[in-house]
This record gives C-alpha cells, sequence and structure tokens, in this order.
C-alpha cells in the first residue's frame, strides 16, 4: 500500500530543493499527478493531500472517472485522436499534446461550439524518436504561427515534451534545455493567443534535472501512487 500523502510530501521538497537551488520558488513550479490507473479513491487522497491538478493520457479514464473524483484541475497529456476531443472539451483545463494543426482544427471547432478558449501546449520531440509523438523543434513555428492564423478559440500557452530514455542524465538535461531555449524564444512574442506560462516537462525518474532546466510544470505518476500495473488499465 503506497502511503500518497507521504510521497507528495517528498515529492514537494525535492521540488522545493531543486527550485531553490537554480534560484527559483516552490510556487513557480506546478505539481500535475499523474492518475492513469488510479481509482478515484485513490485520487481523492491525493487531492485530500493538496493536489490541484491531475493528469490523465487517455480520453476514456478522464470520462471514468471524472464525476467520482473532488473538483480539481484536469489536465489531459497522452496522446489525443480527433474523434474524441468532443468528449474532453469541457473537463480538462490544458491539453498538452498538441501536435498537429488537425487536432489543434477539432480542438477550435469544439470549444467554439461551447463557448470556451481551450489552453493548449505544443508537444515537441526534440529527439526525434520514431516511437514518439510530438512535433519536431522546427516544426514549432509554423504550427504555431497556423493556429494563431485559424483557430481563435486556442490559446497556446507552452510547450510540453517527454526526455527519451538516457542512462546519463546530462544527456536528458541537453534535451530539456533545447525545448526551454524554443520556449523562451516564444514567451517574447506578445499576441493575445501566444501566452507562454508553462514548459511541461519533468516525469517521476527525471523531474529534478527537468527543473534545472528550466521545467515550471511537472507531470508525476509512479513516484506518487506507486508503480503502475497496466493490467487494470481499460
Ligand atoms: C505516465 C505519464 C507521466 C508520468 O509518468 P511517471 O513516470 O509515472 O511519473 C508523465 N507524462 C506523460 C505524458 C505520461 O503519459
Amino acid at each position: 500500500m503506497q502511503d500518497i500523502e507521504k510521497n507528495l510530501k517528498l515529492i514537494d521538497e525535492k521540488i522545493r530543493a531543486t527550485a531553490e537551488s537554480c534560484g527559483r520558488r516552490r510556487e513557480d513550479i506546478l505539481l500535475c499527478a499523474v492518475s492513469k490507473t488510479r481509482t478515484p479513491e485513490e485520487i481523492n487522497k491525493a487531492i485530500d493531500a493538496g493536489v490541484t491538478d491531475i493528469g490523465e493520457n487517455k480520453v476514456q479514464e478522464i470520462m471514468d472517472k471524472y464525476e467520482s473524483v473532488k473538483p480539481v484541475k484536469w489536465h489531459m497529456i497522452g496522446h489525443l485522436q480527433t474523434n474524441k476531443v468532443k468528449y474532453i472539451i469541457d473537463k480538462v483545463v490544458m491539453i498538452h499534446s498538441v501536435d498537429s494543426f488537425k487536432l489543434a482544427s477539432e480542438i477550435n471547432k469544439r470549444a467554439g461550439a461551447k463557448g470556451i478558449t481551450m489552453d493548449i501546449l505544443l508537444q515537441v520531440n526534440s529527439a526525434q524518436e520514431e516511437s514518439k509523438f510530438g512535433i519536431s523543434l522546427e516544426e514549432t513555428e509554423s504550427l504555431i504561427n497556423e493556429i494563431l492564423e485559424k483557430c481563435e478559440n486556442i490559446r497556446i500557452r507552452g510547450l510540453m515534451c517527454v526526455a527519451p530514455k538516457a542512462d546519463d542524465p546530462q544527456d536528458i538535461k541537453v534535451y530539456f534545455s533545447q525545448v526551454k531555449e524554443q520556449y523562451d524564444k516564444f514567451s517574447k512574442i506578445g499576441h493575445p493567443r501566444l501566452d507562454f506560462k508553462y514548459l511541461s516537462m519533468g516525469m517521476s525518474h527525471d523531474f529534478p534535472v527537468a527543473i534545472e532546466a528550466g521545467s515550471n510544470l511537472v507531470r508525476v505518476g509512479s513516484a506518487i501512487f506507486g508503480e503502475r500495473d497496466y493490467s487494470k488499465q481499460k
């Protein structure tokens, strides 16, 4: 049995210590607790212990748990198929995984129908790994321009990435730093719907390195809830 409250305390301390070691503050970094395969009871425990933001990587899991979880901010962090946007458009505060104009247009359309503006992050993949989702750093600018031009119901809030597996944390840091460089570049552009605030990088095994490289939103799952048993995921 995992002690969710204790795990959260340790992670909170680690975030604080890492942030302060690079002259930043704990409050500047958002912890998104990733609850895939976890039950509403476990998620509610995390919320009782102070978690404000929950991340899921599957539409189905958001829909299954939405009603039984206490009021919280939901984030869609996984690959999103266009035909499923409609199910979550009014349930999540931000979609981290936008990696095509096709997906952005669908989000734009569904947000418009609900009369809302959707916050999104563009998922980048600076290592160009075939197996992972995300656009290359070079494609970022043209996708941003196309979304700003054609998707009036979308606000682009930043970038997200998943680091490749690497034995040397220094390699991961180089990766994160490249994404941070792009993030800084677009942060300087003034546009009402290009309002960079979130650099979403870092998971259970690499969030301290990500914070050192400039992340301000970490997505932590197993370090809070324990190792996942995928046989429980639908
Ligand atoms: C599962 C997942 C996480 C969290 O992973 P942990 O290793 O359990 O911390 C973060 N981001 C995405 C996109 C995920 O799918």
